[in-house]
């Protein structure tokens, strides 16, 4: 099969994420074994959903994992023109389909590439690690990459995740945790706000407490000029309590989202916060004593990626990407959680983060092909005596 057909049949499977994925798993995982490669499952307690790694080439130290996620996001509400599952061609060389582009076309890139992986004479091996449940949170990668590890005897070097990046290698990217914080106060009539707890007022002093913290970050000087923004950002993106306007909320609630900068703590700044809930809630139990702030994950945090521009990872996706230069992101992405099992990582894959997420999602078809060449490149770095 050709990467554009493999490509196809990775897009008819409509698995999306918090969905099983056993399907589109069981496709791939024999597609491997057809090829002779022995294929292990990292399986979720419900059974419903489950990682695939495995390797090709020698049991020795040094060699690369490829990484990419199975699942989606949702189409409902969007514009499509195209039928998502199914991979169409216009003819204006591009390849419109959910998940073409983020991140099928990477996976249809490393199945397609595998003949020619287990023709080679690879002196280092190649891994693929393949996750479930990347686009609700980066949920599963955290565990197979604490498998893989463990599983194999030797330990691989290097970790390239190949979200889109038109090919470019990005070293960076931010951490992301997602919290939820629900304040309760006390009903009442609204001509009795100073003698009740509003807990619209008070989630609202809470979320400029936010925003002065992310405000204060940045006076400090807190920057680091890799990123765009090159702050840490706390950003509440939804608010919501009350019944009417002439009555005193008793419950009101936020959704906000830390994005930060390596330099930055994401658990202390959370922390930070905690502490200042403890006070207004001390404070505030004297004119309501049931008075209480509750701040619970959205989603678990995201490690941020902090790789080295000089780093051995850097120079070698440079030099089989045939692209010299490097950028960092804001998204969130499983390559920090491979680097946290000490692998070096760094992202890199064919197609547009601009064309992710979104109605008639496309990858280019030059972008398809440049990914496999990308592969081939590293099949010959990884056939050299020469590899570190
Ligand atoms: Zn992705």
């Amino acid at each position: 099969m050709n990467v554009e057909e493999v490509l196809a049949k990775l897009v008819s499977f409509p698995v999306l994420g918090g969905e099983s994925n056993l399907s589109i798993l069981h496709w791939i995982k024999e597609y491997l074994e057809s090829h002779g490669v022995q294929v292990h499952l990292v399986p979720n307690e419900e059974g419903n959903k489950a990682s695939l790694h495995c390797r090709i080439g020698p049991a020795v130290d040094g060699g690369v994992i490829l990484s990419g996620h199975m699942d989606v996001v949702p189409v409902e509400g969007q514009d499509w023109t195209t039928d998502p599952f199914t991979l169409t061609d216009k003819g204006d060389g591009r390849l419109y389909g959910r998940g073409s582009c983020d991140m099928k076309g990477f996976l249809a890139c490393c199945l397609a590439t595998l003949p020619e992986m287990v023709k080679a004479d690879l002196k280092k091996p190649m891994y693929f690690a393949f996750t479930y449940d990347e686009e609700v949170g980066c949920l599963a990668a955290p565990e197979l990459a604490n498998t893989i590890r463990h599983h194999y005897k030797e330990t691989p070097k290097y970790a390239l995740i190949g979200e889109p990046s038109l090919m470019e290698p990005i070293i960076g990217q931010k951490g992301i945790y997602i919290l939820e914080t629900y304040v309760n106060g006390s009903a009442g009539h609204s001509s009795r706000i100073k003698q009740e707890v509003s807990a619209i007022h008070e989630a609202m002093r809470l979320i400029l407490w936010l925003e002065k913290k992310m405000d204060s970050l940045i006076d400090e000087g807190r920057l680091d000029e890799r990123f765009h923004p090159p702050h840490s950002s706390i950003h509440i993106g939804l608010v919501n309590g009350g019944i009417a306007p002439n009555v005193i909320a008793d419950k009101a609630y936020f959704y906000w989202d830390l994005r930060t900068i390596p330099m930055d703590d994401i658990q202390g700044i959370v922390d930070e916060f905690e502490a200042h809930c403890r006070q207004r809630e001390s404070a505030l139990q004297d004119i309501y004593p049931e008075f209480s702030i509750k701040t619970i994950e959205n989603h678990p945090p995201v490690p941020h990626l902090d790789t080295k521009a000089d780093d051995d990872v850097v120079e070698l996706i440079k030099r089989i990407s045939g692209n010299s230069k490097w950028d960092t992101v804001s998204y969130a992405a499983e390559a920090g959680q491979f680097a946290n099992e000490g692998f070096q990582s760094a992202i890199c894959g064919p197609g547009s983060i601009a064309q992710a997420h979104r109605a008639d999602e496309f990858i280019a078809k030059d972008q398809l092909a440049k990914g496999v060449e990308m592969l081939q490149r590293l099949i010959k770095e990884l056939s050299s005596n020469q590899f570190v």
